[in-house]
């Protein structure tokens, strides 16, 4: 049966791929993001074209809690059920403890842990009413382990997996799973910033900056991609995973496997 799938941050990067790979089943797709353009509603546009399925792009900020349980309650009145929810909007930011600009701190907590919150808050009555739902979280390796200088990151997405524990557990009995995804390094515009970064500050060129730098702690050294994400997400949503709950499934060439 087709559901009606909301995708946080889904414009670009991983929760486009999740978002295309919903309509290619035929779900209803809201497509998400904070900055309202014209290339925003084209990505919305071109799913649906793509697919068959009905996707419209619905504006919300996730730094705002106001914004974060207004884009669930839109999508309940206006399309007529929340039955999947996909955490993923999620931003980064590099820099020593002691240096990390209190800004850039709570704006990392916000997108990326509390923005979570709010959306499954708003989300849960409208699943407990239908006795059915799915949550999907994309957590990070960053989620299950630590880097350097990514304090805020690391602070949130470890926030992120505990979050979807607890969510598993209150909503166990009631047809609805919360899990999370958790990704190494994929190739998404998110990365292709810190590539920038650190290729510009250790003088190196991109690929030893990939290689060395980048995927340092994935073993494959590949980038895992778009589409691995969103296959595993896809199996989360399905049938078969009724009784996956309140777990993290790494997708993250064995980094978390040391
Ligand atoms: P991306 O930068 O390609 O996409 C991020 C998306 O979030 C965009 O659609 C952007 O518009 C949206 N977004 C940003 N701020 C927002 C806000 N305030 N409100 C609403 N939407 C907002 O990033 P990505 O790499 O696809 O990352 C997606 C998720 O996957 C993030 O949570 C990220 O932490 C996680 N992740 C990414 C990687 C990776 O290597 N790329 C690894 C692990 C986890």
């Amino acid at each position: 049966m087709t559901k009606v799938a909301v995708v946080t941050g889904s414009t670009s990067g991983i929760g486009l791929a999740i978002a295309e790979a919903f309509a290619e089943l035929g779900h209803t797709v809201v497509v998400n993001s904070f900055s309202d353009t014209e290339a925003d509603h084209a990505v919305a546009k071109a799913i649906a074209e793509k697919t068959g399925a009905k996707a419209v792009y619905r504006k919300a900020d996730m730094s705002r809690p106001d914004e974060c349980r207004d884009l669930i309650a839109w999508t309940a009145k206006e399309i007529g059920a929340v039955d999947i929810l996909v955490n993923n909007a999620g931003i980064q930011h590099v820099a020593p403890v002691d240096e990390f600009p209190v800004e850039q701190w709570d704006r990392i907590i916000a997108i990326n842990l509390t923005s979570a919150f709010h959306t499954t808050a708003a989300a849960l009555p409208h699943m407990k009413a239908a006795g059915w739902g799915r949550i999907v979280n994309i957590a990070s390796a960053h989620g299950l382990r630590a880097s350097p200088n990514k304090s805020a990151y690391v602070a949130a997405k470890h926030g992120v997996v505990g979050l979807t524990k607890t969510v598993a557990l209150e909503t166990a009995r009631l047809g609805i799973t919360c899990n999370a995804v958790c990704p190494g390094f994929v190739l998404t515009p998110l990365v292709e910033t810190q590539i920038g970064d650190r290729a510009k500050e250790l003088g190196l060129d991109r690929e030893t900056t990939i290689r060395d730098v980048i995927l340092e702690k994935q073993p494959s050294k590949k980038f895992a991609s778009v589409d691995e994400i969103a296959a595993a997400t896809l199996y989360l949503v399905s049938d078969g995973a009724a009784s996956v709950t309140g777990t993290t499934i790494s997708v993250d060439g064995g980094w978390t496997a040391q």
